[in-house]
C-alpha cells in the first residue's frame, strides 16, 4: 500500500520540512525521534480460566515539555511503529495549537468489539496500572485521552485506577482528560475534536485565493463534504459543519458500507438511525454504495477522512476527486498519495492542525483539573450583572427600552463550554493563520503540511533553545 511504514511517512514529512527550519541537523534528531517506548503485556483472565496476553504500548515522542499527552486507541491493528507515529504527530499537533505539552501515544492490540464491558473495564485498569508502575502516566508525567476505539467511559476507568493507587495525589484528576463532565471532565470535550475540524475549515474556506485557485467561492455555506468514518470525531465533524456552516454532507462511509444522497443526509437523523439499529445502512432516503471505498473518489469540494490512516494511498489517490482533504483521522494519505494529490492542487489540511482540537480542549480541562474549579464559576454572575447594569444605563440615557430577548442574550455571562468553545476556535484560528503565513512566506514549500511541520519544529527549536539545550 505504501513503500513507508506509518513513522517512516511521519519522518519523511519532517524530512521534507527540516531544510526549511534553519535548524542544524544534530537538533532536528533530537526533535524527530522518540524519547521512550513502553510495551507491555497485559493479562486478561477468560471465563474458562484460561489467559489471554494482550500487546499494549505507551510511546513518549517529545519529552522538551511536560507532560506529554496523546490519546489511547483500542484496535486490532495496533503496533509499535504505529504508537510511534501516533505519538510523534502529537508533538508536531501540540506545537501547532500552542499547548504546552509533549507528544505520547498508548494503544492496546484489540478488537474492543470482541470484548465484554467488563472485560474491557479489566484490560484498561491493568493497563493503567502497568502506566503507573512505570511511571508512564500522571497529570505532571504524561496524561492520556481518547482516541480510536476509547471514550469517556475507559478515561473514568483510568482516572479511577490512577487515583486508587496514588491516593492523597491532590491534581490527580488531571491524570487523563476526556473524562465524562461528572469525573472531572470539562463540557465540550467530547464534541472537541469535530468542532475544531468545523472552525480549521471555516477558516480554510475563508481565504479568497486558496479557493479561487481551487475553483470554489469563500465561506462553508453550501459546500459538498464525504465523511469517512462516524464515530466521534466524524459524527461531530458533520453535525457541526451541517448546522453552523450549512455544509452539504452528501456520503457517510462506515466500516461496513457507504450511503449517499445528492441532496444531503441529515447527519443528526443518521446518527439516530445507527445509535438504534447498530448501521448506517438502510437509512431513508439513501442509496448504499457498492463498497465502503467508492465514498472516497466521488465528486465533492470536502473529503473528511475520520476513521484510521493509509485510507488515501497509491492505489486510489489518482481517483481522488475531492478539492478540500481535511484530515480529521491521523495519518489518512499517505506520502505516495499526498504528492498525486498535490500534482491535481488538491489543498490538504493536515491532519496536525486540523484535527488538534481534542487535545486543545483536554489541555483546558487539564487546567482545570490543576485549578479544582469550573470555568465561568467565578466571573458569570459578575458578568452578567455589569451587563445589565451597561443595559440599564443606555435604556435610561435614551429613554429606549431593549427588547427582553436581546436583553437576555447580551446580558447573559459565559458559562464553561461557552469558554471552552471559544479558546477552541481561538486557538484554530490562530493556529491555521499562523501555519499559512508560514506557507505563503517561504518559497519552495509545497504544502500546507510541510508549512505546518515547519511552523511546530521552529517552534519545538525554540523551546529547547530556551532550556539550554541548545546551542
Ligand atoms: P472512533 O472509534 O470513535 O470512530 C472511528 C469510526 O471509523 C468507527 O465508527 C469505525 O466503525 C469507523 N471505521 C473504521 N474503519 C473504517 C473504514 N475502513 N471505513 C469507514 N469507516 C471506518 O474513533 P475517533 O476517536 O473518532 O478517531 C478517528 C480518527 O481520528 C483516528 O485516526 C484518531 O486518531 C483521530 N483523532 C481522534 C481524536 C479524538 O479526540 N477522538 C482526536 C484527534 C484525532
Amino acid at each position: 500500500m505504501s513503500a513507508y511504514s506509518f513513522f517512516q511517512g511521519v519522518e519523511k514529512y519532517f524530512d521534507q520540512a527540516a531544510p526549511f527550519t534553519g535548524l542544524p541537523q544534530g537538533l532536528l534528531q533530537q526533535i524527530k525521534g522518540c524519547n521512550a517506548v513502553l510495551r507491555v503485556q497485559v493479562p486478561l483472565k477468560l471465563a474458562n480460566g484460561d489467559v489471554e496476553v494482550l500487546e499494549a504500548y505507551r510511546v513518549q515522542h517529545s519529552n522538551h515539555r511536560q507532560p506529554t499527552k496523546g490519546g489511547i486507541r483500542y484496535s486490532e491493528d495496533v503496533n509499535q511503529d504505529e504508537v510511534m507515529a501516533l505519538a510523534a504527530l502529537m508533538t508536531y499537533k501540540c506545537a501547532v495549537v500552542d499547548v504546552p505539552f509533549g507528544g505520547a501515544k498508548g494503544g492496546i492490540k484489540i478488537n474492543p468489539k470482541k470484548y465484554t464491558v467488563e472485560q474491557l473495564e479489566r484490560i484498561t485498569r491493568r493497563y493503567t496500572a502497568e502506566l503507573v508502575r512505570k511511571n508512564f502516566i500522571g497529570p505532571g508525567l504524561d496524561v492520556p485521552a481518547p482516541d480510536y476505539g476509547t471514550g469517556p467511559r475507559e478515561m473514568a476507568w483510568i482516572v479511577d485506577t490512577y487515583t486508587a493507587l496514588k491516593h492523597g495525589e491532590i491534581d490527580a484528576a488531571g491524570c487523563v482528560t476526556g473524562k465524562p463532565v461528572n469525573q472531572n471532565g470539562i463540557q465540550g470535550r467530547t464534541e472537541a475534536t469535530g468542532r475544531g475540524v468545523f472552525y480549521g475549515l471555516r477558516t480554510a474556506c475563508s481565504f479568497e485565493d486558496d479557493m479561487k485557485a481551487l475553483g470554489l467561492t469563500t465561506g462553508l455555506e453550501g459546500k459538498t463534504m464525504v465523511i469517512q468514518g462516524l464515530g466521534n470525531v466524524g459524527s461531530y465533524t458533520g453535525l457541526i459543519s451541517q448546522k453552523e456552516g450549512g455544509v452539504k454532507v452528501i456520503c457517510v462511509a462506515e466500516h461496513d458500507g457507504a450511503i449517499y444522497n445528492a441532496a444531503g443526509l441529515d447527519v443528526e437523523a443518521l446518527i439516530a438511525h445507527r445509535d438504534k439499529t447498530g448501521s448506517i445502512l438502510g437509512f431513508a432516503g439513501a442509496t448504499q454504495l457498492a463498497t465502503r471505498g467508492e465514498a472516497l473518489e466521488l465528486e465533492c469540494d470536502i473529503l473528511v477522512p475520520a476513521a484510521l490512516e493509509n485510507q488515501i494511498n497509491a492505489d486510489n489517490a489518482a481517483r481522488i476527486k475531492a478539492k478540500i482533504i481535511a484530515e480529521a483521522a491521523n495519518g489518512p494519505v499517505t506520502p505516495e498519495a499526498e504528492a498525486i494529490l498535490l500534482q491535481r492542487g488538491c489543498l490538504i489540511i493536515p491532519d496536525m492542525y486540523i484535527n488538534a482540537g481534542g487535545v486543545t480542549v483536554s489541555y483546558f480541562e487539564w487546567l482545570k483539573n490543576l485549578s479544582h474549579v469550573r470555568f465561568g464559576r467565578m466571573q458569570k454572575r459578575f458578568e452578567q450583572k455589569a451587563y445589565e447594569n451597561i443595559i440599564n444605563t443606555v435604556e435610561s440615557l435614551t429613554g429606549k427600552k431593549v427588547d427582553e430577548r436581546d436583553r437576555a442574550i447580551i446580558v447573559r455571562g459565559a458559562d464553561e463550554v461557552d469558554l471552552v468553545r471559544s479558546g477552541l476556535e481561538e486557538t484554530m484560528i490562530t493556529a491555521y493563520h499562523g501555519i499559512r503565513n508560514t506557507w505563503k512566506s517561504i518559497a519552495g514549500l509545497n504544502s500546507l503540511r510541510t508549512a505546518a511541520f515547519v511552523y511546530a519544529i521552529k517552534k519545538i527549536g525554540n523551546d529547547y533553545a530556551a532550556l539550554g539545550i541548545f546551542p
